[in-house]
């Protein structure tokens, strides 16, 4: 326990939420709804928390297939939204209100007003800790979620690749210039072991993660594999930390400044 960081100027918590983490990535296709989901779950599940998961990825909301839900929210009596529950987790997505196939074709003000909409036109109730699936890149959006909301640190995904290291960077230095503590860079599909000969590979390179996090000095959390499991899983709307099979364990390990 630590007394928590001041907010950033300009900040605001949402009443009832402990603690707010964006998951966050340069690229996409990297793997970052993919994190924020099965970190989300296991939150709740393995740590017993009460934890809330918002989709802000706009323009591509994974969070309804990858937590196997669909219909509108329901309004409570103050007019706000009320999340959509799976695997413990509180859930709020654009991809709630509009159609399926529908393309989201938004200027700036509108994709504010939807993010607006989607942080504190909801009735989250009490929770411990909000995940935030981020859309990828530092455009106008990420720069005003992480300045809009209270952000108790931001964990960001890349892939091995320069490519997606490039971005995440970019990442990274975006929540410094607004002061969110990072808590920590994720490779995600480190490394790919062939089912038939066991065989590692390092399709998207090697190495290049844990160097970049030296180099921005955040802390690396760790690697996720490359795995079939994992996608099929997302696919299903089961997270894969719902029922891990034998012998496939990832272990994150941050650490976040709580209320004394
Ligand atoms: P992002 O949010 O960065 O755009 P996603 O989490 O949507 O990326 O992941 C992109 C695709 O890659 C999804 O189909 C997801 O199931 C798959 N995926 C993500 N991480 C892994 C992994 N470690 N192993 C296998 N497939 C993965």
């Amino acid at each position: 326990p630590h007394e928590k960081r001041a907010a950033a100027k300009g900040a605001s918590s949402i009443d009832g939420i402990k603690d707010i983490i964006a998951v966050a990535s340069g690229k996409g296709g990297v793997g970052k709804s993919t994190t924020a989901v099965n970190l989300a779950v296991a939150l709740a599940k393995t740590c017993q928390l009460k934890v809330g998961l918002l989709d802000a990825d706009v323009f591509g909301p994974s969070i309804p297939t990858m937590m196997k839900l669909h219909g509108k929210p329901e309004v409570s009596e103050d007019m706000k939204m009320i999340p959509i529950e799976n695997h413990g987790v509180q859930c709020m997505s654009i991809g709630f209100l509009v159609d399926k196939d529908a393309p989201i074709v938004w200027r700036g003000p509108m994709v504010m007003s939807a993010l607006q909409k989607l942080t504190r036109g909801v009735s989250w109730g009490k929770l411990d800790i909000l995940v935030v699936d981020m859309p990828p890149g530092t455009g106008d959006a990420q720069l005003s979620i992480s300045q809009g909301l209270q952000l108790s640190g931001a964990l960001i995904v890349s892939t091995p690749q320069d490519v997606a290291l490039i971005d995440a960077r970019r990442g990274a230095n975006m929540f410094r210039k607004v002061e969110v503590p990072i808590l920590g860079l994720i490779e995600n599909m480190s490394s790919f072991k062939c089912p038939h000969c066991g065989e590692q590979s390092h399709i998207f390179g090697s190495g290049g993660a844990r160097r970049t996090a030296d180099e921005l000095d955040m802390e690396f959390l760790g690697e996720i594999p490359l795995e079939v499991d994992i996608r099929r899983t997302s696919d299903e709307g089961n997270p894969i930390v719902t029922k891990p099979p034998q012998n496939f364990v990832v272990k994150l390990k941050f650490t976040l400044e709580v209320d004394a």
